[in-house]
């Protein structure tokens, strides 16, 4: 065995292990390996932002000690990695960087510019990653960008076109006017902002009015009807009759709807096409007219006459002057409001109707919820946010997106007929924004000329079938070997988005669900307790964490910092912590490697109570860790492992058998080797608890310590420990936390009369009160009288006065020095 070095440079040693690891190639999956059943990860690609901030230290984190832990448990792992490319945001950060416009050249054209950004922060994540100590296997690695994943993003858009869940409609979306696309539910944030509650009368057919609230004047142009409730007695005898909209000089009858709240405003409202969410389902409610009168960009339209160009913000000031002037405008009240936002950009949505690709996920619904109960969920209580968000979908998903940067919908539309040309599988991946469809002519009035699809698909389009992806669909013949996923990890706040499209997907094209289990993490916090963000300044970069504290400190943050699924806030004295875990394991390691050089695993030993003690507790620690592990206790896990590492084994029993190593000669060889059998095992065995979390330090150690004496090319392709129940000793357990704490007290005794520890005492006398405490107490006599340089001892079974134990309230001591 060699000497484990005084110095434990961390970082130097992850950043070796991280080279050696790749060169070893120890975390590719082995395709041809039939014998280990296979498990997969369906690692989420990220967006290419080119941050990898504290949150995905927490998910990475989560997903590698999952990796780890069952690969040492037997298990062929598939840890595989992708990026999820399109997007807007880089679309606009091309734009700004060259001064252009995306339509100032061909789409194929600006696609090239967009990706060098992509490459470059796919670049600067990939690094992190790795830093971070991640077992993925790199071999896997996919872009959604690559023409290679277009195709299947395209073929899957293909075969649920054919199986029916696809359709083109004009339909009310979800707009962004900055973005300037349609954006699913799912994109959509509810902020509180504050408006203006406009108070605004309707002038009655023949004599007075009715006063409407809103908070939106600007839409008075597309008001196609006033509501008010059936039961408000106030105006029950309206409904039916006509009333004015003033400016728009346009005549609506009144109708009656239980969904208006009596108690908001003045009970009267104006519905308009559309003002939001409410406003759709009482056009399909009362078969009113749609009215548009806002634009893609979010302006006023040809509708709005004399308005026509403004921004909404423009027009509901002059709106509100105009009807100000005319005596129509009552008051106006400030308002708190929950207002639907971009969750890209924060800009309130508007509701457009517009020609759109829809999936329809919405007949889906009751197999999602049957799903979500067959899956295993980490936490148990995250199902129901599947399910809820399943059910509370009022619309299909909109698929299609108007930007460039994405990948395009394989279709073309006949110039004469209108007929849809759907591209064949042979095909693909084909930008028919570029390319013709490969045929000669219209299959239905047999013209020549086509339109291409000018839309592209939302980028949850792409990344919704990584599960049959990573599997291998659809050229690899045994794809289904490795579908579903084992474990599908996310986010708390992708739900909705990841889990709830990845599950409509692979339901509607195998009609099987995509992940077996799905396993949750919170968001990471700033040390505020606020969501860590930059503007906040409560942001901390990780190349900071990594270069002063090192990836296996991060680590033992993520794992520890809260119950899985919890957010969990970033605390530097967490990693700090971490770091001196690690300092003191090392140092126990070093004692250990000093101290078994003459020592071979095969030799007899008789164990003394205090080893026996040890091994027993380190089988509970090996079953606690091992139960915590699979049902990802994370924090559990990384305690119990902890607590058993620092306390029980380097506090306690290393310094309870230094006597028996450093003098055989006086406390004899058998003694002194049953001490090293009990350090050699418990030292390996917590490494390997340790290793899915600290996997570098946990490397070095091992592989300092025992590399010639295992098999394994490294630790991490080592046998998880299984709890040796021959060692489970409760008897032993029980009195060796009394001898344990005896020597404790002692020890206090010394440093409470400010007495270096290794002054020897004189004469000890120990009343044990039971004559089975003090026999006891006499079998692991010479681990008291060594520890603590105690000359003589008496152990007596009576009780009687002196320093009380802790915890141990009738045994006491008395010490003469
Ligand atoms: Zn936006
Ligand atoms: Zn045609």
């Amino acid at each position: 065995m060699k000497t484990l070095p005084k110095q434990c440079d961390i970082l130097k040693i992850e950043e070796k292990w991280q080279k050696r690891w790749e060169q070893m190639g120890i975390y590719h999956f082995d395709d041809k390996d039939q014998k280990r059943p296979a498990y997969v990860i369906n690692t989420p690609p990220p967006y290419p932002s080119g941050d990898f901030h504290m949150g995905n230290v927490l998910n990475w984190t989560y997903f590698d000690i999952v990796a780890r832990y069952k690969r040492m448990r037997g298990y062929n792992v598939f840890f595989p990695q992708g990026w999820d490319c399109h997007g807007l945001p880089t679309e606009v950060e091309t734009e700004k960087h060259y001064g252009i416009k995306k339509t100032d050249m061909p789409p194929d054209k600006f696609r090239k510019l967009c990706e060098q950004f992509v490459e470059k922060y796919i670049g600067i994540m990939r690094t992190a990653v790795k830093r971070l100590g991640c077992s993925i296997d790199w071999t896997t690695e996919y872009k959604t960008m690559n023409p290679d994943y277009w195709r299947r993003t395209q073929l899957s858009f293909i075969l649920l076109y054919k199986k029916g869940f696809i359709y083109r409609g004009t339909h009310p979306v979800n707009w962004c006017p900055r973005c300037e696309t349609a954006i699913a539910d799912a994109e959509v944030e509810h902020e509180a902002r504050g408006g203006l509650l406009h108070f605004i009368r309707f002038p009655l057919d023949h004599e007075g009015y009715l006063t409407i609230a809103t908070t939106r004047p600007e839409l008075l142009p597309a008001c196609v009807t006033v509501a008010v409730n059936p039961n408000d007695d106030r105006y029950r005898p309206y409904v039916g009759k006509t009333i004015n909209v003033p400016i728009a000089e346009r005549k609506v009858v009144i109708v009656a709807d239980e969904v208006v709240d009596p108690e908001f405003g003045t009970g009267v409202v104006m519905v308009c096409t559309y003002g939001d969410k409410a406003d759709v389902k009482s056009v399909a409610k009362h078969r009113l007219p749609v009215i548009m009168c806002i634009d893609e960009k979010g302006r006023m339209n040809q509708n709005t006459g004399k308005y026509a160009g403004m921004t909404a913000t423009e027009a509901k000031k002059a709106l509100a002057a105009e009807l100000k002037k005319a005596g129509l405008l009552e008051k106006m009240e400030p308002l708190q409001q929950e207002v639907g936002v971009c969750s890209r950009c924060k800009t309130p949505i508007e509701i457009l109707d517009r020609e759109q690709w829809f999936m329809e996920t919405r007949k889906l619904t009751d197999d999602v919820v049957k799903n979500a109960w067959d899956i295993t969920w980490y936490p148990d209580h995250m199902r129901t946010r599947l399910i809820d968000w399943a059910k509370s979908l009022d619309w299909d998903w909109v698929i299609s997106r108007q930007r460039i940067f994405a990948t395009p919908i394989p279709i073309w539309y006949c110039t004469s007929c209108g007929t849809q040309v759907l591209a064949e599988p042979d095909w693909l991946p084909i930008d028919p924004r570029i390319q013709p469809p490969r045929i000669e002519s219209c299959p239905k009035c047999g013209a020549r000329e086509f339109t291409p699809e000018k839309n592209v698909f939302d980028t949850w389009f792409d990344s919704s079938i990584s599960c049959a992806v990573h599997a291998g669909w659809p050229d690899k013949k045994n794809w289904r070997r490795l579908f579903p996923a084992d474990v599908h990890p996310s986010g708390v706040d992708i739900i909705r988005t990841w889990a709830y499209y990845l599950m409509v997907r692979h339901l509607a094209l195998f009609n099987e669900k995509p992940y077996k289990s799905c396993l949750i993490n919170g968001m990471s916090l700033g040390s505020d307790g606020r969501k860590m963000s930059k503007s906040l300044g409560n942001y901390v970069a990780t190349p900071e964490v990594f270069g002063k504290y090192g990836a296996d400190a991060a680590r033992q943050w993520a794992a520890s910092g809260g119950a899985t699924g919890s957010d969990i806030p970033f605390r530097w004295a967490d990693v700090e912590y971490g770091r001196r875990f690690l300092r003191k394991l090392w140092n126990a390691a070093r004692f250990g490697s000093q101290h078994l050089k003459d020592y071979r695993l095969t030799e007899e030993v008789r164990l003394e109570l205090l080893d026996r003690w040890l091994l027993s507790k380190l089988a509970h620690v090996v079953q606690k860790a091992t139960s915590a592990l699979e049902v990802c206790q994370f924090n559990l896990a990384a305690e119990e492992i902890r607590n058993f590492a620092w306390h029980t084994f380097c506090d306690s029993y290393i310094e309870a058998i230094k006597h028996r190593l450093y003098r055989p000669e006086i406390y004899g060889e058998s003694k002194r080797k049953a001490a090293q059998h009990t350090l050699y095992l418990t030292i390996c065995r917590l490494l390997q608890l340790l290793a899915p979390i600290t996997p570098h330090v946990a490397e070095e150690i091992y592989q300092t310590l025992y590399a010639e004496d295992k098999r394994h090319s490294s630790i991490h392709v080592s046998s998880w420990p299984v709890p040796d129940e021959k060692t489970m000793d409760e008897e032993s357990e029980k009195y060796g936390d009394l001898v344990i704490a005896v020597i404790e007290e002692i020890r206090r005794d010394k440093a409470e009369r400010k007495k270096p520890l290794n002054t020897p005492i004189k004469d000890v006398t120990i009343f044990a009160s039971t004559d089975k405490n003090a026999r006891n107490l006499d079998l692991a006599q010479e681990s008291i009288t060594g520890t603590c340089k105690i000359d003589t001892i008496k152990i007596l079974a009576q009780k009687g006065s002196g320093k009380e134990v802790r915890d141990y309230p009738n045994i006491r001591f008395v010490a003469e020095y």
